[in-house]
């Protein structure tokens, strides 16, 4: 898995990725709600798994992840579900994917 990928699936294990709710938590004056829809807070779980355009990317993609794999409880037990399923050149693809996202 390419070094980019690795630090992007490894900020977002840890919460730590620069969108907007995360800022606010480090004092930034950002508005928290998700700048694309603007119908919840732009958390990982929103960006990731709950909006429309991500479900929509990764049910349609190649690799077909499933509403089941997706009901994880949160993003970063999704990653870890994802992390430990598929083989090292798939599981780069899809986080290559999430990336994107
Ligand atoms: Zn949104």
């Amino acid at each position: 898995m390419h070094p980019k990928i690795k630090h992007f699936v490894c900020r977002a294990c840890q919460d730590t990725l620069p969108i907007n709710v995360n800022l606010f938590r480090r004092g930034m004056n950002v508005d928290v709600y998700c700048p694309l829809c603007g119908e919840d807070y732009n958390t990982q779980n929103h960006i990731f798994l709950d909006y429309r355009l991500a479900r929509e990317v990764s049910t349609k993609s190649h690799f077909r992840i499933t509403t089941s794999e997706r009901s994880r409880r949160n993003f970063e037990d999704w990653c870890f579900h994802l992390y430990n399923t598929f083989d090292g050149e798939t599981k780069g693809l899809i986080f290559t994917l999430i990336l994107v996202i």
